[in-house]
């Protein structure tokens, strides 16, 4: 099924609905102000296929062409021409004939705005066109009482109908949108946030340490010789070491920090208002912990990681100046040999948190 038959066939099932309830409903009104005038019985054949049968008839030929979509596009017309002949039919009664054409409009605009207005008043014109031809030119310049009651179920039940039906699509929509949105945010290997998500937090976090002029810390987190356990054990088992970290991640951080994907094999934490030896430390119970766990799912499979911190600096301007800190302190991670925590006070030289194991 296309995107169009999807997007048409939801729009036929609510147009159903609307449709059948809205066509019964304007059959008593019609019906109300047919029935002085007397009209032959073909007349109220044709006003009982089109209150009682039509809408099941659309449905159906709108779910079985090929682009539904356009095939309810036609329907609509089709509602818009009948209403207009009816129109003619009651001899322009003015509440009936009111009622009619406002439901139709409203009906049109809600579904397809200002074109399907346009277009739906056109048909109506046509109907009236054609309702002018066939019944006998008259004006009823009054409606009687009954006529009034008969539309009173019309004009209060269909709009609450269609009231509902364009709230409920409205918070679907909603929702979807919130999905979405969160679906653009995450990254879809391992669930933490993406890369430019994480920078918008980054972004927030380094605005608020400017704010309050103090810190935390940002750690980025790389596993070593990564590509190697991809050549030796596949890619399947590559993508389970990068969810295993995730998880890791996930499960050993503050509710407050925030870890992100930031590329390949590249992690990134956020660590608000913890001092820099704080977030050292539990970075570097999170290398301890990792490499332990790779060895006890399999000996052979040395996982490590190399992490690069850096705290929060009054002189850095912008939130790239800190990035930067941190992934300078992950580069001496690596060439000062891996598995490793590095972090930096003040600008001076990286320091090493503990020996490798
Ligand atoms: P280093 O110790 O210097 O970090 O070496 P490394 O091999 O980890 O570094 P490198 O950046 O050369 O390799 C990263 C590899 O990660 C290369 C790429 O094929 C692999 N990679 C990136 N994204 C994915 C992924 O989603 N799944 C898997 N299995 N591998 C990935
Ligand atoms: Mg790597």
């Amino acid at each position: 099924m296309g995107k169009t038959g999807g997007k048409g066939l939801s729009l036929a099932r609510r147009l159903y609905t609307s449709r059948t309830l809205g066509l019964a409903l304007g059959l008593l009104c019609v019906g109300a102000a047919m029935y002085p005038l007397n009209p032959a019985p073909w007349v109220w054949g044709l006003m009982v296929v089109n209150g009682v049968l039509w809408p099941h008839v659309a449905y159906q030929w709108a779910r079985r062409a090929k682009v539904p979509f356009h095939a309810e596009h036609r329907n609509i017309l089709v509602d818009a021409f009948l209403g207009g002949f009816w129109v003619a039919a009651m001899q322009f009664n003015p509440l009936p004939s009111a009622a009619t054409l406002s439901m139709m409009a409203m009906n049109n605009v809600a579904i397809g705005g200002l074109r399907f207005l346009l277009v739906g008043t056109v048909a109506q014109i046509l109907g009236v066109g054609v309702g002018l031809l066939v019944f006998t030119p008259a004006f009823v310049a009054q409606t009687s009482p009954l006529q009034l009651y008969a539309c009173l179920p019309l004009l209060s039940l269909y709009p609450l109908a269609l009231g509902w039906i364009c709230f409920q699509q409205a918070t679907t929509l909603g929702r979807q949108k919130r999905e979405l949105l969160a679906l653009s945010r995450t990254d879809s290997l391992t669930g933490l946030l993406n890369h430019g998500a994480w920078k918008d937090q980054l972004e927030v976090e380094f605005q608020r340490c400017q704010r309050q002029q103090q810190g935390g810390a940002i750690a980025l987190i790389d596993i070593d010789h990564f590509k190697t356990i991809n050549d030796t054990y596949g890619h399947v088992a590559g993508d389970i070491v990068l969810r295993q970290l995730s998880k890791m991640l996930k499960q050993n951080l503050r509710a407050t920090d925030v870890a992100g994907r930031y590329g390949g094999d590249e992690f990134c934490v956020l660590l608000p208002d913890l001092p820099l030896d704080s977030a050292a430390a539990a970075m570097d119970a999170l290398r301890d912990r990792f490499a332990t766990l790779g060895y006890e799912q399999n000996p052979a499979l040395k996982v490590s990681l190399s992490i690069g911190l850096a705290a929060f600096d009054p002189s850095h301007t912008d939130a790239t100046l800190w990035l930067n800190d941190a992934d300078q302190a992950l580069y001496q991670a690596k060439t000062t040999g891996r598995n490793r925590v590095i972090y930096r006070i003040d600008g001076k030289p990286h320091h090493e948190l503990l020996d490798p194991v």
